[in-house]
């Protein structure tokens, strides 16, 4: 019999699957009679039970037989399958934004009087969860820099978890994540890195060595700037505490988003792979430009972790920045330009977006802590979507004019 490919990531013929593949195919049951080939969004919050005997099965821990969607659905199921199989994951669990991932998953390893370290470098919704909330709960934070310098200094008997994100906004600079995740084995520490940046098409975190990998699904795994989703993957007994802690704090996610999630991720392999294609063309411009001061994208040589990038990423992705030479000033009135590039929020769509990290991600920061996250007055942050490249490129050189 014809076996679905639910968290599988060989063929038959035991052949590893590409990304492609698995992206359009895993989590599909697409094996029987009249099966649609579309993935049918289960429009529902609750399902029943045939009997009072199901029911107390269910009671008793002894059925995963779906009750109510906030607890799993099956169009979820299918979102899940999809992410794990990319990622190399037993599990996976789908939920309402990035955000609900994150807190679900560092909320299911960290308890009062716990600390977690993170990268400093973070998206600025991660940060200030550990700024804000955190220490209201009792978790103590220390942050090290995406170079993990002198993080042997920071852990404790209390350190429970180390938090990076690779590449980091808005510079793209890298942690190294063989290196981080040795460093967590070795002071038993759960880690996490948010991947979002990349996406599992272009590095795969489990495999060096993480245990939970988180995305922003509304970025490039959805790709059409039309959902908020989120996910963490990792081993089946890690995800299930997450799911647990997602269930009761509530972050899941609703069916027709998953919906809109799956049909992006039948085309991530693609869409990244002209993203990538894009990135270059547009950061080769950028850097040949004689108004632009500087190009930060891991993809061009000069960048300071181009080999690491080489290393440990497929490709070099869709995002970078940029800065120009008329600093503040400059960089408004090249945004205020752009006809192609939309002036929006958020990244990884099909779009070409640009936007100021200054009036965005890193607004009300210090002139110190600007320095320190490598952002500058004039600094540009580009999403790279898929257009045609000489329609970006046209548009760069008018809106640099
Ligand atoms: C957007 C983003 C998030 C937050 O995700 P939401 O889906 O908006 O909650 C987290 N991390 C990174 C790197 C992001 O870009």
């Amino acid at each position: 019999m014809r076996q679905a490919l639910r968290n599988m990531r060989k063929s038959s013929k035991g052949k590893t699957l590409g990304d492609a593949t698995l992206a359009i195919h895993a989590g599909e049951n697409r094996f029987h009679l009249g099966a649609s080939v579309g993935t049918p969004i289960t429009r529902t919050a609750n399902f029943t039970f045939a009997s009072t005997k199901e029911m107390k099965r269910w009671a008793e821990g002894k059925s995963s037989a779906y009750i109510y969607t906030r607890y799993g659905n099956p169009t979820l199921a299918t979102a899940e399958a999809k992410i794990a199989a990319l990622e190399g994951a037993e599990a996976a669990v789908v939920t309402a934004s990035g955000s609900a991932a994150i807190s679900a998953a560092l909320m299911a390893f960290l308890r009062a009087g716990d600390e977690v370290i993170a990268t400093r470098q973070l998206y600025g919704g991660s940060y200030k969860l550990l700024r804000d909330i955190f220490p209201r709960l009792g978790i103590g934070v220390k942050h090290v820099g995406h170079d993990l310098a002198g993080i042997g200094a920071l852990v404790s008997p209390r350190t429970k978890v180390l938090y990076v994100e690779t590449p980091t906004n808005p510079t793209l600079r890298l942690v190294d994540l063989q290196k981080a995740a040795a460093f967590a084995r070795e002071w038993g520490l759960i880690s996490m890195v948010d991947s979002t940046f990349a996406s599992p098409v272009l590095q795969k975190p489990l495999a060096m060595g993480f245990n939970v990998v988180l995305h922003s699904a509304s970025k490039f795994l959805a790709g059409h700037s039309d959902v908020i989703a989120g996910a963490a993957a990792g081993n089946k007994v890690l995800i299930d505490k997450v799911r647990a802690n997602m269930i009761q704090i509530g972050g899941s996610m609703d069916p027709e988003a998953a919906f809109l999630l799956i049909r992006g991720l039948k085309t991530l392999a693609v869409r990244i792979e002209r993203q990538c294609k894009n990135a270059m063309i547009v950061a080769k411009y950028l850097k040949s430009h004689s108004k632009v001061a500087a190009v930060h994208y891991p993809g061009l040589p000069s960048h300071p972790d181009h080999n690491l990038a080489k290393r440990q990423m497929q490709d070099f992705g869709g995002m970078m920045s940029f800065e120009v030479k008329s600093g503040l000033n400059g960089a408004r009135k090249f945004c205020d330009r752009v006809r192609v590039f939309s002036l929006a929020a958020s990244l990884g769509g099909v779009e070409s977006l640009v936007i100021l990290p200054i009036y965005t991600s890193h607004y009300k920061m210090s002139a110190a802590e600007l320095r320190a996250a490598g952002v500058a007055p004039g600094t540009v942050r580009v999403s790279v979507g898929l257009e045609d490249p000489e329609d970006l490129i046209a548009d760069l050189c008018q809106a640099l004019r």
